[in-house]
């Protein structure tokens, strides 16, 4: 697989970024160009056509004025009267109409109806076509295509046909306005696609900089994932800066997962460690002489396995804790009547510890569905009241309460024991904290039981809180949201 990724070749984002900009832009540029291009030119033809077609009914309207078929002095004589007609020679005629029109590229060819010309401006291209009504076509001329008009000229006064006239447009003005766009527009493409290309280039440069000190980071981390080291800040105010925060978070918690997970285990060595050495002091005494004396043997082999029972409660609740750690993933859909449980606790407990008085203070009439497994609220109200239990002093009482807020449950468990110091009152809830740990450790206490409760709570988006003050008791709130619209179950 490695080496797989390895084989492939490296191309710089800069580069595709680039490449990308360029290839978009000459698209663009092309599809914009190729619009304009095709408008302009359009236009000019158009121009060049009205011209022809303008010059083909001047000429023609003038020549209609004679009322027999036209001949090369009837046509001077039409034209201009004032005129020497005797100037007349060949082909080439001067006259101001058709002069001014000769000049704007046209070749004016006039023809008798036998298709002798009469008239002639220059040279034309095409063979005389004798029509029977007006055509403007476009032929193919020595260089370039030309455009050549036809059209009898009828008699105004006798409506016969006189003659023939063909008008040829060089489109000499055309073609060249062509070819200058079409080299001004090549020239232009290639400098938008140099331009957007270094363009591209540069923006990603600056803009994909503080990749680099994400991959320095994550090339770092994975040499030593202990090494204390963050990607830069960059005072900017985009995307990257928002994944170097959020890259820099995760390594946070990254730090603090494997502090904690390095924590945990030493944690459990060192809690571990006394009930194992006491266990093999005991065996050694027995080992060496306590063979024989059925007391030293009897309370030996007891106090062993009192730390055995103790070692097994200690990997079942550190068993419990990691659990409660993934309630969120594993009972997210759980449905519990709270009501109901607490009813049961407080029965169970009541019955466990006739010695105590037990109270239930329940204002809440309809039941109230919470979105927690069953046996994980039972759980975290066993650790409540065993504590409760077990850190009451002289008075026996314990005091639960239900009760029910806007849209959140609550459920209280007072004693009137020990009590916390408020130093220690934000501790109790860290794993492994007992306040007097010797006196915790008799009683069979191993500093999970508040973690455990408060991992649950918090799983499933409630929250445990503490209020105490020293030798006058303890009180623990449990809140946890309510399910409105769910039936009773
Ligand atoms: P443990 O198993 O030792 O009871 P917990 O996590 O349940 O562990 O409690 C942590 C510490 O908090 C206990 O060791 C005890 O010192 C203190 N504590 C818990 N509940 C009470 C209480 N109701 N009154 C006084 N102290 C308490």
């Amino acid at each position: 697989m490695e080496n797989q990724a390895k084989s492939k070749q490296f191309i710089s984002l800069r580069l595709k970024w680039a490449f990308g900009t360029a290839v978009g832009s000459l698209l663009i540029f092309i599809v914009v160009t190729m619009a304009l291009f095709m408008t302009f030119t359009q236009s000019l033809f158009r121009q060049e056509r009205s011209l022809l077609n303008q010059g083909m009914t001047n000429i023609s309207q003038q020549l209609a004025k004679s009322d027999r078929p036209l001949t090369k002095q009837g046509i001077v004589t039409i034209i201009d009267p004032d005129q020497d007609h005797s100037l007349v020679q060949g082909a080439d005629y001067q006259r101001p109409v058709i002069k001014e029109l000769s000049d704007r590229h046209l070749i004016v060819n006039v023809y008798n109806p036998q298709g002798k010309n009469l008239l002639s401006t220059g040279r034309p291209d095409v063979r005389p076509a004798l029509v029977n009504d007006r055509q403007v076509r476009i032929y193919k001329g020595a260089h370039h295509q030309i455009l050549v008009g036809h059209m009898p000229i009828y008699s105004q006064k006798s409506r016969q046909v006189i003659g023939y006239l063909q008008v040829e447009n060089n489109l000499n003005t055309y073609v060249n306005s062509y070819r200058q766009l079409r080299i001004v527009c090549i020239l232009a493409l290639c400098l938008v696609v140099l331009a957007s290309g270094l363009l591209g280039y540069f923006l990603s440069f600056f803009f994909l900089q503080p990749l680099s000190g994400i991959h320095d980071t994550v090339k770092a981390i994975s040499k030593d994932p202990t090494k204390d080291i963050r990607v830069p800040v960059v005072k900017r105010n985009d995307e990257l800066a928002e994944l170097i925060e959020t890259f820099n978070e995760m390594l946070d918690r990254m730090q603090r997962y494997i502090d904690q997970q390095s924590q945990f285990v030493s944690d459990v060595s060192h809690e571990l460690r006394t009930p194992v050495a006491i266990i093999q002091g005991h065996l050694e005494m027995l080992q060496r002489w306590g063979k024989d004396d059925p007391q030293v043997l009897d309370d030996s082999l007891a106090a062993s396995l009192v730390e055995t029972k103790r070692m097994k409660n200690l990997v079942q609740e550190m068993l419990d804790l990691s659990r409660a750690e993934q309630v969120e993933i594993n009972f997210r859909d759980q449905r519990t009547v709270v009501n109901d449980v607490v009813h049961q606790v407080f029965n169970n407990f009541k019955m466990l510890y006739p010695e105590f008085t037990f109270t239930l203070d329940d204002d809440v009439d309809e039941k109230i569905v919470a979105n927690i497994y069953r046996d994980h609220l039972e759980q975290v109200l066993v650790i409540l009241c065993d504590n409760a239990v077990k850190y009451s002093g002289e008075r026996k009482e314990i005091h639960l309460t239900l009760s029910r807020g806007m849209s959140t449950v609550e459920i209280g468990v007072q004693d009137f024991g020990e009590g916390i110091a408020p130093a220690d009152a934000q501790r109790v809830f860290d794993r492994f904290y007992r306040v007097d740990k010797a006196r915790s450790r008799k009683k069979g206490g191993n500093g999970l039981g508040l973690s455990i409760a408060q991992r649950l709570i918090e799983g499933y988006h409630g929250s445990i809180s503490l209020e105490s003050s020293l030798g006058a008791g303890s009180l623990f709130k449990v809140v946890l949201p309510i399910i409105e619209d769910e039936e009773d179950k």
